[in-house]
């Protein structure tokens, strides 16, 4: 018997936890699973490198020039038990998490030209399905015909303490205010910019997991997963 493989698009705000779901669903149905936060990420790293964007300046034009020399992979790290993120063959993981990173992403990330980029190689990963991609376009538009969209919210405060112990724990100096302004300030910067907005998409289930529990979110959503695959 072959279970029908399907694409499992997942958005929503910031810090709603989509990717630890999203990581526990690949484990369970062994699919692969695409952080394409990581990605817009990974592309504003580049940018800050090359002094493109800062606080204090952005250079659109100058990023778009070079974007056919941003190389994006991901590599499967079997004791993290998900794929990291490399920039031109280097591991980046650790760098792209950082809030100086979350502060500038979503002016990167508004940039049409760096879109059509990344939603191609998005297309690419999920040609053969058994894919769960998280962001914030997935269900509307890397993916409008995914069988399963979820989109994720979450009281911001919420968000806001789950990101500042996430980077408490790696050892960063950040307050809980800063955090809370730049989930915010993003969220605000994604849902109004101009190409492919963060909504939900009509067809979405949606969760609000202010006071939900990871098992009872996981268990909710694995049924409707087997609603979804034919056997
Ligand atoms: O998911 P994460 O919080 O790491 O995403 C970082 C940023 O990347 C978002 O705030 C948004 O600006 C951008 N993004 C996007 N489209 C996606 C995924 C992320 O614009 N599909």
């Amino acid at each position: 018997m072959t279970t029908t493989k399907i694409i499992i698009a997942i958005d929503g705000f910031s810090s709603t936890g989509k990717s630890t779901i999203a990581k526990q669903l690949a484990k369970t149905l062994n699919y692969i699973y695409v952080d394409t936060g990581a990605m817009y990420r990974a592309v504003t790293l580049y940018a800050m490198r090359h002094n493109y964007i800062s606080a204090e300046n952005f250079k659109p034009e100058q990023l778009i020039q070079d974007l056919d020399n941003i190389k994006l992979s991901f590599s499967f790290n079997p004791d993290l038990g998900f794929a990291e993120m490399y920039l031109n063959d280097t591991n980046v993981e650790l760098e792209i998490r950082t809030l100086e990173v979350s502060k500038l992403v979503s002016k990167v990330s508004a940039i049409p030209e760096v879109r059509r980029k990344l939603v191609q190689e998005q297309h690419h990963m999920g040609k053969d399905k058994g894919i769960i991609m998280d962001g914030r376009d997935i269900g509307t538009v890397v993916f409008p015909d995914a069988e399963l969209k979820l989109f994720m919210t979450a009281s911001a405060d919420k968000r806001a303490m789950r990101r500042y112990k996430e980077l408490l724990d790696r050892g960063d100096n950040v307050t809980y205010e800063e955090v809370l302004f730049n989930v915010e300030e993003r969220d605000r910067i994604d849902s109004t910019r101009k190409d492919s907005p963060l909504k939900k998409a009509d067809d979405a289930v949606e969760f609000d997991n202010s006071d939900m529990g990871l098992e009872e979110q996981f268990e909710r959503i694995m049924s409707l997963v087997n609603s979804r695959v034919k056997n």
